[in-house]
């Protein structure tokens, strides 16, 4: 069965401070309808003006997502009547986009554009109220050629897309609803559809399952096969068709008369491309360079902008194997159980430092060290104060060790009858108990030698 899968992402552009035809702020007051003007409110007589810093920041995305410039574009008005389109006309490009030919992952990319995000409907019991401060905020939109041929496809894209997007500050994964997706999946035998408005980038995936497993069902019956658009549903995870889809020419673009020519020049995007920031790309090649990681952990740890810095300024203080390892292993074990990221856990590099310069020198065991990292996760305090009060210094001294060890040893006399008679993996057992008995403060080196020695 040959699946074709194209998408376009909608991303707000978080670091713009300012709409993109006018100077409202697009973030502030949250009162409905307290950030508007008459440009983005859409009154008679207004003019928009192009926001030079959203302009700046397409292209970074644009460069990023390895597209070629359009050194001179405009926009247009795509005609539709909707309530949150104070306009009835939506200020867009369509014949020729700020940018096109890009890739990702394999995946071509046929162009980029800016546009206005529409104003808010908010739909209460038997009526609808309209927010515009949301009316006017630069949207990029996105667009790839029909390549995806699976949801795995889509599921690296979507990943590698937004870290691209975080690394250039214009999307953060706080905000999930700033990223919208459009998906036109398109089975051999059935006619495209393409599903509106899905927000995030978990729902895409699933919405596309859907779509595949219905579209297969259609194929199999004596339904009648339309082209249509149909709309993700988040709650109910399905879709539902909304409308027979309109064809772009229904839409009767015309030209926006007060942007008929913007120009970029060679110089402005050669500096644009210079002030790119380190990608995680780039950041990866250098962790392995500079930390000798293996690629994989460097990927995970660049995966997450904030990561990474905090990763950075925990490995110039603590040996950066131990770093390395903990940012890999430990810690993303605590952002997955308490599904989390690490912005929002607010873990500082100074708890990390604390934390980890205790069980560099030896002085708490690993398992005490990530039951501390846990117990952070709920609460930040000082490792080095809480270890004192808890009494969880390591037990390296001898006698108390071979205590335990005897005690173990005399509770548990089939694992070691098993283990005198060749079975190892007894003494992996009485070894945990011991543990056990010392609350895993005690130096596991030491209890393996003393039990050997005192089993042999
Ligand atoms: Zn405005």
């Amino acid at each position: 069965m040959k699946i074709m899968i194209g998408t376009e992402h909608h991303v707000q552009l978080e670091n713009c401070k300012s709409k993109l035809f006018c100077s409202c702020p697009t973030l502030g007051p949250e009162e409905p309808n307290t950030r508007t003007c008459p440009t983005c409110l859409g009154l008679p007589g207004s003019k928009p003006s192009l926001n030079k810093k959203a302009l700046t920041e397409a292209i970074k995305v644009a460069l990023a997502l390895n597209c070629k410039i359009n050194k001179e574009f405009f926009f247009s008005r795509k005609t539709y009547f909707y309530n949150d389109l104070p306009n009835s006309f939506q200020i867009t490009q369509y014949e020729l986009p700020l940018a096109v030919n890009g890739k990702l992952n394999n995946i071509r990319i046929r162009r980029i554009h800016l546009e206005e995000d529409p104003g808010k409907l908010i739909h209460e019991e038997n009526h609808t109220l309209i927010d515009y401060n949301r009316s006017g905020t630069p949207l990029i939109e996105i667009v790839t050629e029909p390549d995806f041929t699976s949801q795995e496809q889509l599921r690296l894209f979507l990943q590698k897309l937004t870290i691209i997007l975080e690394y250039l500050g214009v999307y953060s994964r706080k905000s999930e609803a700033s990223l919208r997706t459009d998906v036109n999946v398109n089975i051999e035998n059935h006619p495209k559809v393409e599903i509106k408005n899905i927000t995030g980038i978990i729902d895409p995936i699933k919405a596309i399952e859907c779509e595949i497993q219905r579209q297969s069902k259609i194929i199999k019956s004596d339904e009648k096969k339309v082209q249509h658009t149909r709309i993700w549903n988040p709650e109910a995870k399905i879709t539902t068709e909304v409308r027979t889809k309109e064809t772009e020419e229904d839409y009767g673009y015309i030209t926006e008369p007060n942007l008929t020519k913007i120009e970029v020049s060679e110089k402005e995007i050669k500096e644009i491309k210079g002030s790119l920031p380190e990608l995680a790309e780039e950041k990866t090649k250098r962790f392995i360079k500079i930390y000798r990681m293996k690629e994989n952990d460097a990927e995970v740890i660049t995966s997450d902008l904030i990561l990474s810095n905090l990763f950075e300024k925990v490995a110039n203080k603590i040996d950066h194997n131990l770093a390395t390892r903990w940012f890999v292993r430990e810690i993303p074990k605590v952002l997955n159980y308490n599904k989390i990221t690490i912005e929002k856990w607010g873990i500082t590099e100074k708890r990390l430092i604390e934390l980890l310069d205790l069980l560099q020198k030896n002085k708490i065991t690993e398992t005490t060290a990530q039951k501390i990292l846990e117990k952070l996760s709920q609460k930040l305090f000082s490792p080095k104060e809480y270890i004192k009060k808890e009494n969880l210094e390591i037990l390296s001294g001898t006698t108390d060790i071979e205590k335990l060890c005897d005690e173990a040893i005399k509770e548990n006399p089939k694992a070691v009858q098993d283990y005198k008679s060749g079975n190892n993996v007894s003494l992996n057992y009485i070894f945990g108990q011991v543990m056990r008995k010392s609350k895993g403060t005690a130096d596991p080196y030491q209890v393996k030698k003393i039990l050997e020695k005192k089993l042999k």
